[in-house]
């Protein structure tokens, strides 16, 4: 009888202390957290997930994030449901491994890492959005190049770099940028640009503020259904030039706000 006790309780003790090396190990890996970020940052963010939504950039897919403002090393973003239903309380944390600070049972977007290994590369870059935006899809399967066609877009110019999952991976795949390596691969292909296509997925879109990222994301659509009616039409399409791109962009560039604040009354305000 007293074996049997003794032996109940070892198992016990030896159980909970297993729990609590468990809670120690999580704590040692869960990264910190940089602190509460500026409530109008995270509504800028929720509006953001709603524009995209609104403006058909995105759909039950598709995803957008912010880079915190008080810690380079950490980003902002929706734990996984559709775009256009995220809230306030639906923003989380993320390292740049992009691990949860605090997941509290919350799911996370699986392509997650297009986010961390983005912000990683690009010190410049404050918001990424990736989309499967459907216009610009035929232009990632084809051999012909998406290129500005109007002043909205110019920053298009210079061209748009084209990620091909297989190469990354070095063969077949699920299409999912489901690891940080292939995160680092996206992060390489487009390099210093603000937009690049996903071969048979969708694209990547960045910015140095939520607005223009946004701003960027609706316009790479606009311009990929444009380039494919003018194409349509047949015979030569004049795109603009290098010198006409960059002094476009350095005009419409100053004018994000305008139609920002026009969306987010759109996608807010229904
Ligand atoms: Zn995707």
């Amino acid at each position: 009888m007293t074996t049997t006790r003794r032996t109940f309780l070892g198992a016990g003790a030896a159980a909970l202390a297993h729990a609590m090396i468990a809670r120690m190990a999580d704590a040692q890996t869960a990264p910190t957290s940089a602190g509460p970020a500026d409530p109008a940052l995270i509504d800028d963010l929720v509006a953001a997930n709603r524009i995209l939504a609104d403006q058909g950039v995105v759909d039950g897919y598709g995803h957008v994030s912010v880079r915190h403002p008080a810690d380079p090393q950490r980003y902002l973003m929706s734990r996984s449901i559709a775009p256009e239903t995220v809230t306030a309380a639906d923003i989380m944390e993320y390292d740049l491994d992009s691990t949860a600070v605090d997941a509290r049972g919350r799911t996370s977007y699986l392509e997650r890492f297009i986010h961390g290994e983005i912000y990683r590369a690009r010190p410049d870059v404050k918001s990424v959005v990736h989309n499967h935006s459907p216009s610009v899809i035929p232009f990632g399967v084809t051999t012909v190049p998406l290129r500005p066609l109007y002043h909205m877009s110019a920053f298009l110019g210079g061209g748009v770099p084209i990620y091909d999952i297989k190469a990354a991976a070095g063969g077949p795949t699920d299409m999912l940028v489901r690891n940080a390596a292939l995160g680092r691969a996206l992060a390489q292909t487009i390099g210093a640009r603000p937009v690049a296509l996903m071969r048979g997925h969708g694209a990547v879109v960045v910015g140095p503020s939520i607005q223009i990222a946004v701003f960027r994301s609706v316009y790479t659509e606009m311009n990929a259904r444009l380039q494919a009616q003018a194409m349509a039409l047949g015979g030569p399409v004049t795109y603009l030039d290098d010198e006409e791109a960059r002094l476009a962009g350095g005009s419409v560039g100053g004018t994000v706000v305008r139609p920002w604040d026009l969306w987010r009354k759109k996608a807010l305000g229904r």
